[in-house]
């Protein structure tokens, strides 16, 4: 009956050790922390809402920005904490926390910015996004905005030989007993599933992503969301192919235009690799490869990123595996010969299980002109 498994999804966030794994991920709170920090002419004399507040953090950056208030919301019972919080850093004349679901409650009036921090692993895994758009359905002025308002989802095929090496080939040889048998076995459990635990090197990555889907946060519907399909078509290396990885960026708009910007130049800032905000085009190129970017700037815009090599994220990268591994290989003396891998990429939204998501591959391998077929199905 409960299709959004409520109780036990607040309950998780209730706990301090779920935050610290939040708060204390540099690049994703450096992330917020600049590009509120950036915005002041946006943020002076407005009001905001911080959905998802947690303990507050957010809420209090937008404080300090000088927003003239904060509707902070938490369903969970660290909105508890977050008025401590508030109340301990003098900020409760701005900041007003409300305990419940923001689908739930009612507030004194309209706000100008909604600040939301509801990315899941794979983006739209718990599918908080939703309940972002209810806020900018129901509660965000005309022309409000959202912090962040983009988003891209991006996938590549992959060979991960590391963890190949300690999951699965490890058994081939233990004190130099042949354990290989376990190795069908260890391949059922391991990789008939999604591994979130994993950050890729740059070079496990075997051809640049596609875009899998691109969020713009002020027009994407709840229906649209619960469905996406990607043709895809990558090339492939010779050597072993392991399946496909995912990660996404989101994007801040409508920052502060600073001094002696030139008119038709907007700034595009990342978080690097130590947390600091640089300049997109003073990183390494390999970082514009991976999250290429999905639309046309018109604003200065901060990026978070977090594809490999761009510095760690709590959220790494989702791993999506082949049972067993493809070997590939081609005669590379002929340039016409190539590798590929093309066919359908299918995301669909739990039918009673809302915050879970199906996520479907179908393909056909093509191989110095042999092809033949797999199919990939995960639950997330
Ligand atoms: N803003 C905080 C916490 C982000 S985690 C930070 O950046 O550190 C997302 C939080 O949103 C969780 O604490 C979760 O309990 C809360 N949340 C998710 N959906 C919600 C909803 N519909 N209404 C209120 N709170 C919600």
């Amino acid at each position: 009956s409960d299709t959004y498994e409520d109780h036990e999804y607040f309950t998780s966030y209730s706990r301090v050790s779920i935050h610290n794994e939040m708060v204390f991920d540099k690049r994703r709170t450096e992330a917020y922390y600049q590009a509120i920090m950036k915005s002041k002419q946006l943020f002076k004399d407005k009001v905001v809402m911080d959905v998802g507040c947690g303990t507050g953090l957010l809420s209090c950056f937008c404080a300090m920005a000088g927003a003239k208030r904060v509707y902070a919301v938490e369903a969970s019972d660290m909105a508890f904490n977050a008025e401590l919080i508030v109340n301990r850093n003098n900020l409760q004349d701005k900041v007003r926390i409300y305990k419940g679901k923001v689908e739930h409650i009612a507030f004194p009036e309209y706000v100008d910015i909604i600040v939301s921090e509801w990315m899941g692993a794979f983006l739209i895994f718990e599918s908080m996004l939703e309940s972002v758009i209810y806020a900018r359905d129901h509660l965000l002025k005309p022309n409000g905005i959202l912090f962040p308002s983009k988003a891209a989802l991006y996938v590549s095929p992959v060979r991960v030989d590391s963890l190949m090496d300690s999951k699965i080939n490890c058994w081939n040889n233990v004190y130099g007993l042949d354990m290989s048998p376990l190795i069908p076995f260890a391949q059922q459990e391991t990789l008939n599933k999604t591994i979130r635990d994993h950050y890729l090197e740059t070079t496990d990555i075997l051809d640049d992503p596609f875009i899998l889907r691109y969020l713009d946060l002020s027009t994407i519907t709840i229906d649209s969301l619960s469905r996406t399909v990607l043709n895809f078509n990558f090339k492939l290396p010779n050597g072993a192919f392991h399946g496909f990885a995912s990660w996404f960026s989101v994007y801040f708009e409508c920052l502060d235009r600073q001094e002696n910007q030139e008119y038709n130049h907007h700034h595009h800032w990342v978080i690097d690799i130590d947390g600091n905000l640089v300049e997109k085009s003073k990183c390494d190129s390999h970082q514009t490869k991976l999250s290429p970017q999905p639309f046309e700037m018109s604003s200065n815009t901060l990026e978070l990123a977090t594809a490999p090599g761009t510095g760690s994220t709590h959220w790494k990268q989702l791993l999506f595996l082949f049972e067993q591994p493809k070997d590939i290989y081609h005669h590379q003396v002929d340039k016409q010969s190539t590798a590929s891998i093309q066919g359908t990429m299918r995301v669909s939204q739990h039918q009673t299980y809302r915050r879970h998501w199906w996520v479907e591959f179908s393909a056909t391998q093509t191989v110095n002109s042999t092809r033949s077929g797999s199919y990939q199905n995960y639950l997330i």
